[in-house]
């Protein structure tokens, strides 16, 4: 059902939908505690928006100085020397509801509000390491290596060395529109 016909369904029904166009399921499930969030290093407004969706609770990093080739989480800018990236990794933890169904939506709302996304699914799409969504706000500057992956987003791959179809989601035209459309305002 469309949100809009949910909502619809819900003045009928009075059940309390339309308060809730992102998702109030993205937070902790009761019982299960996500760790205490890292976001440091994020761009402010990444940051900003994340809250906004609800997924600040699930932000596992951010920036990552670490010297290694796999690390994309370095600094993507310095504003008043203080490191900045746009790069940030979210929890796929303690979900309800069917938990491929509402990675695919957190995906969906990302790449509506300025993030392109993959869920990295240990064995999958050629990811292999923990489960867990890596998101590039690309609403700011970014490194040679995030613009790369949000040049493979763009084009249905997976943002990896691999550089390979991305399987588990696609974005829709629409999705597509606006990325580059946010890309485009960050110049
Ligand atoms: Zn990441």
């Amino acid at each position: 059902m469309s949100y809009y016909r949910a909502c619809l369904a819900s003045l009928i029904l009075l059940v309390p939908y339309c308060t809730n166009a992102h998702e109030e399921n993205w937070a902790p499930r009761e019982g299960c505690d996500l760790s205490r969030p890292h976001p440091g290093g994020l761009y402010p407004d990444a940051a900003a928006e994340l809250a906004n969706l609800g997924l600040s609770a699930r932000i596992t990093q951010a920036l990552n100085t670490a010297k290694k080739a796999e690390n994309v989480h370095g600094a993507d800018k310095t504003i008043n020397g203080i490191l900045y990236t746009g790069a940030v990794d979210i929890s796929i933890r303690c979900l309800k509801g069917e938990e491929d169904d509402q990675i695919k939506r957190i995906l969906t709302a990302l790449s509506a509000n300025g993030f392109v996304a993959w869920y990295r699914k240990n064995g999958t799409d050629g990811w292999n390491g923990a489960n867990h969504i890596h998101a590039v706000w690309v609403r700011q500057p970014l490194k040679p290596v995030l613009e790369r992956q949000v040049e493979s987003w763009l084009a249905f791959k997976n943002g990896l060395k691999s550089d390979k179809d991305y399987t588990f989601w696609k974005p829709t035209d629409d999705l597509l529109e606006k990325i580059k459309n946010y890309r485009a305002d960050a110049f």
